[in-house]
């Protein structure tokens, strides 16, 4: 039985490293008490080169938040040091807006956000990439 939790989903690496920044980020900045996770190593290389049956299933995996939690907001994550998907931060940045955009068309009733969780001295931080019709602070 879901009470009155708010919940986004976000379609981000199995990395753990990132998993904790992302959560703290998307409660935050999106306004939600649960941020579900749809995990696959290298998300923004997977979307950015594969064929449409697997962006398709892991839209299906996005739709079970959507429909089972009500969620309304997507996060789609990239991140550095990605054994998934091992490009600069750069490519990052443009895979995973191209991401992004490839899961708006799926999922028109979401809100679509590119995020890219770069490595920094002391830990990690959430960089919005491309946060389409939604409006985000860029910190
Ligand atoms: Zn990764």
């Amino acid at each position: 039985m879901i009470g009155s939790e708010r919940f986004a989903v976000a379609l981000t690496c199995i990395d753990g490293r990132i998993h904790d920044p992302l959560r703290a980020w998307a409660l935050r900045t999106l306004s939600v008490d649960v941020l579900d996770l749809v995990t696959v190593q290298g998300p923004d290389g997977v979307m950015s080169s594969t064929d449409d049956e697997w962006i398709d299933r892991l839209a299906d995996r996005v739709k079970v938040s959507r429909h089972a939690h009500n969620s309304i907001h997507l996060v789609v994550a990239s991140h550095t040091d990605c054994a998934g998907h091992p490009v600069d931060e750069g490519q990052h940045h443009h895979d995973v807006g191209l991401a992004a955009s490839r899961m708006r068309s799926l999922l028109p009733q979401m809100t679509v956000v590119a995020v890219h969780v770069a490595q920094v001295e002391h830990g990690w931080v959430v960089i919005p990439v491309d946060c389409g019709a939604l409006e985000v602070v860029r910190a």
